[in-house]
């Protein structure tokens, strides 16, 4: 049940070289995703933190002793290593979801096998070069303990379907998540989904406005609103609705939107060009049903001094009800914003769409919050209070119900995921007493 202790020890070296490198492996998210300096450098520091707390729940992984009903006989769990653990990942987190999923698979005695996005290759050439060399560093035989495989979709698809991966854990969109599931559940073999989301946040009469504002901006225009948990969807009670919508616009007017590495910027560019086009599309969507649309245009000049790219002004876009598509997930930054009389009726809101992952209320009012966050509140992964949708610590277990595939990864006991249980009853009588009572005399 334990992991091999130089294992161990891989993996905390291997914290310990990405902090070295924090700086540089922070740069290249920037470069080759958009996302700002200080997103990429703690999306680094997320990588070192994971290690850290893989070395700490090395020391963790427990199995339960559970009372036999024969006389004396023992029973109890033990926990396994469930053999090569294949990893897809999206392009919007190229370092983090590797590491949240590889410092678990290892600590719980697995070996790895990581198909990176097509779209970031580079950051997951210098990630895993470092994972490596950590090993060689202290003399571990590399061969077989990880494996980098880039190439497109169809790569993903080979990795899928290897006999040898016992378990895949796909992190991506809902599409892929179903195709992943099928070929999987085809194969009876295991696989661990984080899939899309189209987070919503409830704005309640006596909530606090500032920390609406600072939140909902980071959340949703943060990341270019291509985080799985960025903020899509506000909710807001009618009474608060004006001033809010209006404090929101003046704030998203005066983001800076430009190049990801100048200090200040805060909101960089999409990932490429059909990311771009769906915005559009979505908000020429939005406008067909009469929605008010405040931005969402490209930022002439944001790319100026070298930076190509395709730069858009965060989008707040003003629906009379939930409708069209503010029920789909668009990986770009529009915030929808509707109206609501009734906090029964903002919770149906919040649980009508497809995906459940984050989730937040927004309320001084505890009864609110506490069924906010009861079984009668949200149907997410994740429901907070008073804080945006976006931005999870890794202590708890990270992910979401429904289409957003019902994985969990990170903290807690996450890494059960990654094991297979065995159930063990063991005799240390001198006779054979049968459960049930049952005899079976021969
Ligand atoms: P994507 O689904 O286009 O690609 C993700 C990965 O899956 C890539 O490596 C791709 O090559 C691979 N892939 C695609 N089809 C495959 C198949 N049939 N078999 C095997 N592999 C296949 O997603 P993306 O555009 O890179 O990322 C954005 C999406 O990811 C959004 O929907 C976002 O919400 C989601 N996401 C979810 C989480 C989470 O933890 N829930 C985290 C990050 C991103």
């Amino acid at each position: 049940m334990c992991p091999h202790p130089s294992a161990v020890n891989w993996y905390a070296s291997f914290g310990e070289t990405v902090r070295r490198h924090k700086p540089e492996l922070g740069q290249l998210i920037s470069l080759e995703t958009g996302k700002i300096l200080q997103e990429g450098l703690g999306e680094v520091q997320e990588v070192i933190d994971i290690c850290e707390f893989a070395v700490g729940l090395s020391r963790q992984l427990y199995g339960l002793t559970i009372a036999s009903e024969r006389p004396d006989h023992k029973l109890l769990e033990t926990w396994h290593p469930v053999g090569v653990v294949g990893i897809i990942s999206a392009f919007n987190f190229p370092m983090a979801v590797f590491a949240w999923n590889a410092a678990l698979a290892l600590v719980c005695g697995n070996t790895l096998a990581w198909k990176p996005s097509e779209k970031t290759p580079l950051s997951a050439v210098a990630l895993h070069g470092l994972l490596l060399r950590a090993a060689k560093e202290l003399g571990l035989d590399t061969e077989g303990l990880s494996e980098l495989l880039i190439g497109e979709r169809s790569v993903g698809e080979a990795l899928v379907n290897h006999p040898q991966v016992k378990l895949v854990s796909a992190t991506g969109s809902t599409a892929m998540g179903k195709k992943v599931a099928m070929a999987c559940a085809a194969q009876f073999k295991r696989s661990l989904l984080e899939l899309g989301g189209n987070n919503a946040a409830i704005v309640c009469p006596s909530a606090n406005l500032e920390l609406v504002v600072r939140g909902a901006a980071f959340a949703a225009a943060g990341t270019a609103g291509q985080r799985c948990t960025s903020l899509r969807r506000l909710i807001v009670h009618r009474s608060v609705y004006a001033a809010l919508v209006e404090r929101l616009v003046s704030v998203f007017a005066r983001l800076p939107v430009g190049n990801p590495l100048t200090e200040g910027t805060l909101v960089g560019p999409l990932i490429d060009g059909r990311a771009f086009d769906s915005m559009q599309t979505a908000l020429a969507s939005a406008k067909g049903l009469g929605a008010k649309v405040h931005f969402g245009q490209r930022e002439e000049g944001a790319g100026a001094g070298g930076s190509a790219g395709h730069y858009v002004r965060p989008a707040i876009v003003e629906l009379a009800e939930q409708a069209g598509p503010m029920l789909h997930e668009t990986f770009a930054p529009i915030l929808y914003v509707v109206p609501y009389d009734d906090f029964d009726e903002a919770i149906a809101m919040n649980n009508a769409v497809v995906h459940g992952l984050s989730s937040a209320v927004f309320t001084q009012d505890l009864r609110e919050a506490e069924r906010f966050t009861s079984a009668r509140g949200s149907d997410c992964g994740i429901a907070n209070v008073n804080i945006g949708t976006s931005g999870a610590e890794i202590g708890g277990a990270f992910g979401g119900e429904k289409e957003t595939g019902g994985g969990r990864e990170s903290g807690s006991d996450s890494w059960k995921a990654y094991m297979r249980r065995a159930t063990n009853t063991v005799n240390y009588g001198a006779s054979l007493p049968l459960a049930q009572g049952i005899r079976f005399d021969i």
